[in-house]
């Protein structure tokens, strides 16, 4: 049986707060609540990030985040709604089955993003380009 507590959760073998779900997707509580109103959307079948997702995944969850965003926009009605979602440790992710928090947001709530801009010159704008460029051909 898997150890992933979202796998789990998705079976129904640990409680949780479900709001929304379809083939592909299940909505639910963060445990957490940043802010009230603060949304889980979940792959049902396990992916451990946004790498691990099928394109049949990936619709479905934008679709369920652009359907859950608009409820919790006339419910709460916050000021902003973040969008976040990590992937790896280092970008803070600690659940390891793919989710996207909708957040809704409030101006001081204390929810914090820190943006280190370098603003490079065009030419590494340029540089870095070529890359993904390269990537994606
Ligand atoms: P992250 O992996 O950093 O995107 O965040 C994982 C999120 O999952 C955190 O915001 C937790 O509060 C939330 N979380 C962890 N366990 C549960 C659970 N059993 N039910 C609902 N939310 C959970
Ligand atoms: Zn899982």
């Amino acid at each position: 049986m898997s150890e992933c507590i979202f796998c789990k959760l998705v079976a129904g073998q640990i409680p949780a707060t479900r709001i929304y779900e379809d083939e592909h997707t299940l909505a639910f509580m963060d445990i957490g609540q940043v802010n009230p109103g603060h949304v889980l959307v979940a792959v049902k079948k396990h992916a451990a990030n946004l790498y691990e997702l099928d394109e049949v995944q990936a619709a479905a969850i934008a679709r369920a985040c652009r359907k859950i965003a608009s409820v919790l926009k006339k419910t709460f009605d916050p000021e902003g709604l973040s969008v976040y979602q990590a992937n790896g440790k280092a970008a803070g992710q600690t659940v390891f089955h793919y989710h996207v928090h909708l957040l809704p947001r409030h101006a001081g709530d204390g929810m914090e993003l820190v943006w280190p801009v370098k603003n490079p010159p065009r030419e590494k704008l340029e540089e870095y380009a070529a890359k993904i460029r390269a990537g994606l051909a």
